[in-house]
């Protein structure tokens, strides 16, 4: 006979004795449960699966449920329990959180579990290993290679050597290396007059529009990588624009936003670009700037991934003020208003096939670009539809996943295909490399339209 207590065991009117007693500890292990909000959410629905590009082209990969909640449970109950070599098989598109309606924090435990399992169990020795740390570690080699760009530009094409390191380290030669800057945004920032000029700058345009000379319109700038070694035209059309409404830009100190080193499970790697990305950025926000990425992954990290996986003094204020930098002109700005009123000329006057990255989309910006530019009556900005680029960022780089990257991207290929000019548009570095891949059309940041209409 079970020695349960039956309901009418329970007599709710006995009295209370002030007899001592022993505490029940109902959480014993509590240092070690996880009671973050969500990760009991989950009910099995599978929304999340059927969003995951992966998962669609590949049998192999279980989806995010099995990466999330259910590796969870499962490491939550047995100690024992090692994570999935498939978490290395996630993209990090992040395109699971958003489809959750449970509100289940996937994208954080997949981040999280890729951390745990290239800590624990991936061997340090390994050439994947290595490959992956130096892809995450672009901003390194692209530090190195600014300081000879036209030799690195020819050395990183040059057949022999793509062909040793596909090889050697698993980079597929299948890509074409992006060139490097003969200039870099921040050299030519620093030419130019650094944030000197842009006060004054700022200040003349302040004059025209006939706002407060002395007014506190100013933004910092968080650039990233690819801005600063291979498109620093995308830096110089967000600081031309931003200055035509009468902002002063600064060009804090800053590394990368980590979000590559996220998708390959290096997070002390991540942990230390983002302790000096913070603290430069915090002590700016503290003064009245706000914090502009033009990268849709950068400001996806400081606003997202930072404040779920790292504790850093100052985290949450910068994450709160970090905006996209065409969102931020259109909260604060008519932007429509003087798009309408601009004319456009030269080769910027076409149709544009426009891909929103899959960052973008989480940040609730899908649809920004082909809205605004629709006043502009010299150009037609047609969204390629909502599928995944299917490179993320380092993903389409690695040999083994070159085919399922590209499995992943046909789809936006062919809608960019029927389009009538020959021209894309995205806010993402790596979406733009994949379009061009996969198309061979050459590629515009939005920020570069609105410089052409905008700024004489
Ligand atoms: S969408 Fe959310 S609730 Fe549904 S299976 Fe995925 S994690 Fe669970
Ligand atoms: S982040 Fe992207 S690739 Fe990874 S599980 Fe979620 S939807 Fe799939």
């Amino acid at each position: 006979m079970s020695d349960t207590h039956s309901p009418n065991d329970f007599d709710p009117a006995e009295p209370n004795t002030s007899e001592e007693y022993d505490p029940v500890d109902v959480a014993a292990d509590s240092a070690d449960a996880d009671l973050r909000p969500g990760a009991d959410s989950c009910y099995k629905c599978s929304t999340c699966d059927t969003t995951c590009p992966v998962a669609e082209v590949d049998d192999d990969f279980p989806g995010p449920k099995f990466q999330g909640p259910e590796q969870w449970r499962l490491k939550r109950r047995e100690d024992e329990q090692t994570i999935d070599d498939s978490v290395m098989s996630c993209s990090n598109c992040m395109r699971c959180d958003g489809a959750c309606p449970s509100g289940v924090p996937l994208s954080e435990m997949h981040n999280t579990a890729r951390g745990e399992y290239v800590d624990e169990q991936m061997s340090k020795t390994s050439v994947e290993y290595w490959r992956n740390r130096i892809l995450a570690n672009y901003r390194t080699s692209a530090w190195l290679a600014s300081k000879v760009p036209r030799l690195a530009s020819f050395a990183m094409n040059f057949g022999p050597a793509r062909w040793a390191m596909e090889k050697t380290l698993g980079v597929t030669s299948e890509r074409d290396f992006p060139e490097f800057a003969t200039e870099t945004f921040r050299e030519w920032w620093e030419r130019r007059g650094a944030a000197a000029e842009s006060r004054r700058r700022a200040r003349e345009a302040r004059s025209r529009l006939d706002e407060p000379v002395d007014g506190d319109k100013k933004v910092a700038y968080f650039h990233g990588c690819y801005s600063n070694y291979n498109t620093p035209e995308v830096g110089k059309a967000m600081v031309r624009v931003y200055e035509h409404f009468g902002y002063e830009v600064v060009v804090p100190e800053q590394r990368c936003s980590g979000t590559p080193m996220f998708a390959n499970g290096m997070v002390d790697d991540a942990r230390r670009h983002a302790e000096v990305n913070v603290s430069s950025m915090a002590d700016l926000v503290d003064r009245g700037y706000d914090a502009i990425a033009s990268c849709t992954s950068c400001s996806m990290a400081l606003r997202q991934e930072y404040p779920e996986l790292f504790d850093i003094e100052g985290i949450d204020d910068v994450a709160a003020r970090t905006f996209e930098s065409v969102e931020y002109l259109r909260i604060h700005e008519d932007l429509r208003g003087e798009l309408a009123a601009a004319d456009i000329e030269g080769d910027l006057a076409e149709e544009f096939a426009y891909h929103a990255p899959c960052h973008a989309r989480n940040q609730g910006l899908e649809r920004q670009a082909v809205e605004l530019f629709g006043e502009l009556d010299e150009v037609t900005v047609t969204d390629v539809g909502d599928s995944c680029s299917g490179i993320s960022g380092t993903y389409g780089w690695k040999a083994e996943k070159y085919d399922t990257s590209m499995e992943i991207g046909d789809e936006m290929f062919d809608h960019m295909e029927a389009t009538e000019g020959e021209t894309g548009m995205t806010e993402c570095p790596t979406c733009a490399m994949q379009m061009e891949h996969g198309t061979g059309y050459e590629i515009r940041h939005p920020l570069e339209l609105l410089e052409a209409a905008l700024v004489a």
